[in-house]
């Protein structure tokens, strides 16, 4: 079974002085931060895991309340915070399409003058600050795998270029404040990652499809075209159906009843309309190569501790198509579901594989985990949260 939380600080390393580091994570209790964050408390530093709690949760690191090495706060990055670090690992930011998307004008602030703010703290306090940056700066790539030196092929006004576009400011960003300001900078290009505490609702492929997977239904269902009227349908099960002539009375309707309907019932159609959402997106031909969370962390803390500062790729070259990937899930979770296409969406890259040449030989790292195996960790987990969550609503 897997356990998310505990309050057992027995592996954390004894560090003196002169060897602990005070240490910044930003988004550090989102998927990625959180396991970072736990990294680094192992290993005996001090954290500041900084989040606005956009998608992260509290409970990804609430298991270091209390050791006197980490700290929690709440603080949206848009805003500057001071504070006195040696490194800042800056993670801050949306990275499933639906949540960047969600509110695109954030998503720009939230990777600009977030990133500015992070470079000016580390500039004021003379950190090394290390920005998450992205495969998606190469947008749908034209060379293929892609190696740090390509410019990358965005669409400067997709529906993706408030994150692509925000990435590859930030990027030039810490470029300018290193050459101007003679910050310490290191920028990782980090593609497609997988793991535990990913979000149940993160919306993006890996866990869509293990969800499905376990559930049983359809990996790729069509979604229901009116979501009001999925919420209708649902409602008249409960009420044994209320008259109505067109949509504005529905909607008027659907507004009155819907205060007397309890948070949880909420929580769980909201649930049940976004599964319907799920499904493979195109012909499935496209492709990505998943690298495990652990792995990331591992890349991360390397080139943080190297004295590289160019771009450098963290991915797994493991590349699949979304067919295979679909094919795979259901294999490891030996579930029935039945594999559907459905139209593709806007500006969606059709294929993704890191170069990772420049990792290899600047900051010694390569991946270690292979695909399966990290699937097979992050199915235990999301059996786990299915599990719980049900509990939950009995409750
Ligand atoms: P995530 O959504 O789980 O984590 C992001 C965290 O940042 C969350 O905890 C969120 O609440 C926090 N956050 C967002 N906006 C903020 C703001 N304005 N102020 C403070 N906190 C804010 O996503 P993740 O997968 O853990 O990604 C972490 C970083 O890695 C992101 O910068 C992302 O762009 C980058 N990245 C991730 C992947 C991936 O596959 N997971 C791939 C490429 C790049
Ligand atoms: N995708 C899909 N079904 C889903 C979610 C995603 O077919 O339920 C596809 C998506 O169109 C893309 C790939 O899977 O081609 C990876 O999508 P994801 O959102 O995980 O991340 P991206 O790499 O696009 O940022």
């Amino acid at each position: 079974m897997f356990v998310s939380s505990r309050k057992n600080f027995d592996d954390v390393k004894y560090r003196n002085e002169e060897t602990r580091k005070r240490i910044l994570v930003t988004g550090g209790a989102g998927f990625v931060g959180s396991h970072l964050v736990d990294k680094l408390m192992r290993d005996g530093h001090e954290v500041i895991a900084l989040d606005n709690y956009f998608t992260g949760r509290r409970k990804n690191v609430e298991h270091w309340i209390g050791h006197p090495n980490f700290e929690l706060v709440h603080h949206d990055v848009v805003m500057p915070y001071f504070v006195e670090v040696d490194q800042i690992y800056h993670l801050a930011s949306p990275a499933s399409p639906p949540h960047y998307m969600y509110n695109p004008v954030k998503t720009i602030k939230t990777n600009t003058l977030g990133t500015i703010n992070m470079l000016g703290l580390a500039k004021r306090v003379k950190a090394t600050v290390l920005l998450a940056s992205t495969s998606e700066i190469y947008g749908d790539p034209e060379v293929h795998p892609q190696p740090e030196s390509y410019w990358g092929h965005v669409n400067t006004i997709g529906p993706r270029s408030c994150y692509d576009e925000g990435k590859r400011v930030a990027e030039s960003l810490m470029v300018a404040y290193n050459k101007q300001e003679k910050v310490n900078i290191r920028i990782a290009r980090i593609f497609n990652t997988f793991g535990s505490r990913m979000h149940m609702n993160d919306g993006r492929v890996v866990s869509n499809f293990i969800i499905q997977a376990i559930q049983g239904k359809p990996i790729t269902q069509s979604p229901d075209p009116n979501p009001i009227e999925h919420l209708w349908q649902e409602l008249k099960k409960r009420t044994g159906g209320i008259p109505t002539r067109n949509a504005d009375e529905k909607f008027a309707i659907l507004q009155k009843e819907w205060c007397k309907i309890d948070q949880r019932t909420i929580d769980r159609l909201i649930a049940s309309m976004l599964n319907r959402c799920r499904e493979i997106y195109g012909n499935g031909e496209q492709t990505r190569s998943f690298q495990y969370v652990d792995d990331l962390v591992d890349g991360l803390i390397a080139l943080m501790n190297s004295n590289y500062s160019m771009p450098v790729n963290l991915g797994n070259p493991e590349e699949y198509t979304i067919k295979q990937f679909a094919e795979v899930i259901r294999d490891l979770v030996e579930s029935n579901s039945e594999i559907v296409m459905k139209d593709a969406v806007e500006d969606d890259p059709k294929q993704r594989k890191p170069n990772i040449t420049v990792a290899a030989q600047k900051i010694g790292w390569k991946p270690k985990i292979s695909m399966r195996d990290g699937l097979m960790k992050t199915i235990d987990y999301f059996r786990d949260e299915i599990q719980k969550n049900k509990k939950r609503s009995i409750r």
